[in-house]
């Protein structure tokens, strides 16, 4: 049994997430969850598949909000978004926002995803990037970086996104200083915006990866700037709601992490309290 119950990072039907929202409410609700955060991927005007249709932002706001007042008393429900540097909606209305990227635009003007097909992302890196894996790396940081310093989110998502295909493809080495230091020199600056550092079980629970995003070299330095974490699991599916929660919860002890935030039980109380990860 993890510490944390809940997850301010889940999806839904309304974009590319496979469990219905009251089913994935009801199945937090079981599983002791204090609190529970719907974040679909916000509209956008391209790869229709993965977000939610612009014209249905307005359902999905008021579906989640129905199902806040349901389990209002029993747990807190919140409504908020995982917007991409190139979602095309507004993050007014939401009671937060994950700031992501998912994306490169090559100059034809097309997105290749950073996270889906390996393929395209070696498509990518051999068309745009000359070839060079670590170019690739350093392009997604900088994209990060200056998306969460103008955008200033609640929650930095899935920071190092970019290990996914990578633990495929090899194009570069996680452990090169070079990589290293182009991640930490990324990471560095978004301290000072006080947004939460998410620690994503996501890939953990889909099979790709046996760490959390981001790295625990990343986590170390992120501890000892001072900045505060949030365990998410980026549920698709209700099956994995806290997938991964006790080896991250272990590490981040580890590393010296006496707490972490989640999102409140008691909204009244405000959106974000910090729990203990050991008794
Ligand atoms: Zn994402
Ligand atoms: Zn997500």
């Amino acid at each position: 049994m993890s510490r944390t119950l809940s997850s301010a990072h889940v999806h839904t039907p309304f974009c590319d997430g496979k469990t219905p929202a009251p089913e994935m409410a009801r199945a937090a609700c079981d599983l002791g969850f204090v609190s529970l955060g719907f974040t679909s991927h916000a509209p956008q005007d391209f790869d229709p598949g993965y977000c939610i249709p612009p014209d249905r932002e307005e359902a999905y706001k008021a579906h989640v909000l129905a199902l806040q007042k349901e389990y209002a008393g029993r747990m807190a429900i919140y409504l908020g978004v995982e917007r991409d540097v190139y979602s095309c909606s507004s993050p007014a209305g939401y009671d937060y926002f994950i700031a992501s990227v998912h994306y490169f635009v090559k100059p034809d003007g097309h997105h290749a995803p950073v996270d889906a097909a390996a393929e395209k992302l070696l498509d990518y890196v051999n068309t745009c990037c000359g070839g060079d894996g670590l170019r690739m790396a350093e392009r997604y940081f900088s994209m990060l970086r200056d998306y969460v310093l103008e955008a200033k989110p609640a929650i930095i998502g899935h920071f190092d996104l970019v290990r996914k295909n990578n633990a495929r493809l090899h194009l570069y080495d996680e452990d090169a200083p070079a990589y290293r230091s182009l991640a930490l020199d990324a990471l560095r600056p978004l301290r000072e915006t006080g947004a939460l550092l998410e620690v994503n079980t996501g890939g953990m629970a889909r099979g790709y990866l046996d760490t959390p995003y981001p790295a625990p070299f990343l986590l170390k330095a992120w501890k000892e700037w001072g900045g505060e974490v949030i365990l998410n699991s980026d549920c698709h599916d209700m099956r994995y709601l806290d997938a991964g929660y006790g080896p991250a919860e272990e590490m981040l002890a580890a590393l010296g992490y006496s707490h972490a935030v989640r999102l409140s039980p008691d909204p009244e109380k405000g959106l974000w309290e910090r729990y203990a990860l050991k008794a």
